[in-house]
């Protein structure tokens, strides 16, 4: 009993010495440490949160009724503001050469903007979303899709070649979609690119900017009052001498990697059937594969060609 009392004594007064000693630098540090790491945590997983809750949060839900997938856009009551993230964004294209704004052109509203592509060029979501529509459009868009975002936005990619995902498929931003075309309405391959909020057109130099493959900002504030205003100036900053989108052009050409490919595409031949020829002998002698045939011209590799078909080969 009499050595227990002395041994809780003993360990007492260790332990007050042990406090009233001052405590060295060693100490601090290590007595810090834990705190940092537990503040380090506390940062990370508030900004995860934030993220989350940003990525959680759906402005869409808030301005659509209705998921359908008939009509590219039925214009609705726009809100009088609204606030449009334009972070996580993709470029729709890493062309730079904007060869038409929007604005009135050739007697009707051209309601968004032309970005010079290649025909077989990626074409990518511009934000995380769900693809509404996939269609074609002989007169009008061509190949187009229609896409509405987590943001809120929606957008519309025509004139392409082909699509690469179907109709209700969800979509992460810069998912290749389909490529580059001149199908439609459309005189020279370009992707006509649209922006629309609640179905109604808004100019997308507000929220991309092309020749600088850039967003215009973190976000976008939407106001009723000020939007025409703000969609001219808009119009305003994009390049569109002539010259200088050629030489931006001619650079990019130049530089492109892809260069070759590009001339390819760019230059449409074909080829004209004759009697005892099949897929492969004029693979052959045009000097692409089968597939690129097939591809070309929308072919299964099994098909008959017959002869004074025209097939396209480059
Ligand atoms: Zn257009």
């Amino acid at each position: 009993m009499k050595l227990k009392q002395i041994y809780t004594l003993v360990i007492v007064n260790v332990l007050l010495i042990l406090v009233s000693m001052p405590a060295c630098a060693q100490d601090l540090l290590a007595r810090q440490a834990p705190v940092d790491r537990r503040m380090r945590t506390v940062d990370t997983l508030s900004i995860k949160s934030i993220i989350e809750r940003e990525m959680a949060e759906n402005p869409a839900a808030q301005l659509y009724d209705e998921w359908e997938n008939t009509y590219a856009h039925r214009a609705t009551e726009l809100p009088d503001s609204f606030r449009i993230n334009l972070r996580n964004f993709c470029m729709p294209t890493t062309n730079r050469v904007v060869t038409s704004k929007m604005g009135p052109r050739w007697g009707r509203m051209h309601k968004g903007i032309d970005i010079k592509v290649y025909i077989g060029d990626t074409i990518r979501a511009a934000f995380s979303g769900k693809v509404r529509i996939k269609k074609y459009e002989r007169a009008g868009y061509g190949k187009y899709l229609v896409i509405r975002h987590n943001n809120g936005l929606e957008t519309i990619y025509g004139h392409m070649s082909d699509w690469l995902v179907e109709e209700n498929q969800t979509v992460k931003a810069g998912q290749p979609i389909g490529l580059g075309g001149n199908t439609g309405r459309s005189t020279g391959s370009h992707l006509h690119f649209e922006t629309r909020l609640c179905g109604v057109a808004l100019n997308p130099a507000l929220f991309f900017d092309f020749p600088n493959q850039d967003v215009t900002a973190d976000y976008y504030m939407f106001r009723k009052n000020s939007y025409e205003r703000e969609s001219a100036s808009a119009n305003n900053n994009i390049r569109m001498d002539a010259r200088q989108s050629e030489a931006v052009a001619q650079n990019r050409r130049q530089n492109s990697d892809d260069n070759q490919k590009m001339r390819q595409y760019s230059e449409t031949r074909y080829h004209k059937v004759s009697a005892g020829e099949t897929l492969t002998s004029i693979a052959k002698r045009r000097g692409v594969t089968v597939e690129q045939l097939c591809k070309l011209n929308h072919l299964t590799r099994d098909v008959k060609v017959r002869p004074g078909q025209i097939l396209r080969y480059s």
